[in-house]
């Protein structure tokens, strides 16, 4: 159903044209590109011959781009040092990046590098079928770091970027205007690799395929130095979980979902629509038991449930919630043994009571802080108030500026993924 990625958790499949852009275009599969040895194909674009613009230092010698799980990187060296702090597209110095669906023409758009509070940041411009290119905006959720004063790596998920999967074409611009380097003498000071034609990469449609617990264990909450907390559901999936979704989506956020084996057989689209969404699933036994004896009973609740979830899903998850919180270091070691990290709380409403909204809210954002795992239910009874407070629960935590993400993110344990 699935084919889990291939070496080092990800899945990098570039296609870079050395040659000329026409040959590519015709047979971009087999653009000229080294096959790396994990099957994924080096997407290095180097430059050959002279530099182009002698007086910048600005010129890329080589640039690869291509994907990283769901993202897209891109790193690049230049001919001479430089800081972001010189680069403003208004004062005619910048780097940036095209980017064309193929076979186009169709709309694409410039992702550039842009000074931002003393260090850098990516901004995006759409760029229409007719190539005119939109106003530069900001892109918080992309990295950009400096290596050293003459490299530059940028990372971006392909979602934030609107990017469907399929074939890219793109090609790096460069500008660094100065004296004696302006308008008079254009092609001293503007660069681009390639310096004809386009390069390839190819997006391939990627999802989350596990997560991976490292050396497993129990906790009850991430670092209290983080600025992000850690949002879980237990007892579905059941009908109110779509509208959890709703909510989630909505407010652009993640949560992990542990879930009830028994109820997970049927629920394939609802499970594949969770994954899409960036959310999570975690373990929490197959019909709800106290398990905290361990042995084989919690084996077989822990391992079914594993299981249902991976057959119907396509995911195997990396966490497990004991019912009721019930644990021993008996059921730690059961769960270590099945690659689940046993996950605790620091925040609980008790929802599952029914106390009200108002009750559920003040709770929740009364206990929260720093590297919390706030445990609520979108299972086992009605959760009518669980939901109603759930958007102002998120906006209250987003406002003291806190991360609201799927409790492995919270632990930094890696997501796996594979092809769709
Ligand atoms: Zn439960």
């Amino acid at each position: 159903m699935t084919r889990p990625a291939a070496a080092a958790a990800t899945l990098v499949a570039v296609l870079a044209a050395l040659g000329p852009a026409l040959r590519s275009v015709g047979r971009p599969d087999r653009a000229s590109a080294r096959t790396g040895a994990s099957g994924s194909v080096d997407g290095t674009v180097v430059r050959r011959g002279a530099i182009q613009a002698p007086s910048s230092p600005l010129n890329i010698l080589s640039a690869r781009f291509g994907q990283l799980d769901q993202d897209l990187v891109l790193s690049l060296r230049t001919s001479g040092r430089w800081r972001t702090s010189q680069l403003a597209a208004a004062g005619g110095r910048s780097l940036c990046l095209r980017i064309l669906t193929h076979p186009a023409p169709g709309p694409g758009l410039e992702l550039c590098v842009v000074p931002a509070g003393g260090g850098a940041q990516a901004a995006t411009a759409r760029l229409d079928a007719r190539g005119r290119l939109g106003r530069l905006r900001p892109l918080p959720t992309a990295t950009v770091r400096r290596p050293d004063a003459r490299s530059l790596t940028l990372r971006v998920a392909a979602g934030d970027l609107g990017l469907a999967p399929g074939l890219l074409r793109w090609q790096l611009s460069t500008n660094w205007s100065r004296a004696g380097c302006g308008a008079r003498s254009a092609g001293t000071c503007a660069d681009l690799l390639p310096a004809a034609g386009v390069a390839f990469a190819r997006l391939l449609a990627v999802r989350p395929v596990g997560c991976d617990s490292g050396r497993g264990g129990q906790f009850t909450n991430g670092s209290r130095r983080s600025r992000m907390v850690g949002l879980s559901f237990d007892d579905g999936p059941s009908t109110y979980t779509p509208r959890y979704l709703d909510v989630l989506e909505r407010e652009g956020v993640r949560a992990t979902f542990f879930q009830i084996g028994e109820q997970v057989a049927g629920t394939g689209a609802l499970e594949s629509r969770i994954l899409r969404d960036g959310d999570e699933i975690g373990d929490h036994t197959f019909n709800h038991p106290d398990v905290s004896g361990g042995g084989a009973f919690a084996q077989d609740q822990l391992a079914r449930t594993r299981a249902v979830i991976q057959r119907t899903s396509g995911y195997q998850p990396c966490l497990f919630r004991p019912p009721y919180g019930a644990t021993s270091p008996a059921l730690v070691s059961v769960a270590r043994g099945l690659g689940l990290a046993t996950i605790i709380w620091d925040v609980d409403p008790r929802d599952w009571s029914r106390p009200g909204t108002d009750a559920i809210y003040s709770r929740v954002t009364g206990m929260a802080q720093r590297g919390s795992v706030i445990l609520m239910h979108d299972g086992g009874g009605p959760r009518d108030q669980t939901l109603a407070a759930l958007p102002r629960i998120i906006d209250t935590l987003k406002a003291r500026g806190y991360q609201l993400v799927p409790v492995s993110v919270l632990l930094g344990f890696p997501t796996r993924y594979g092809r769709r």
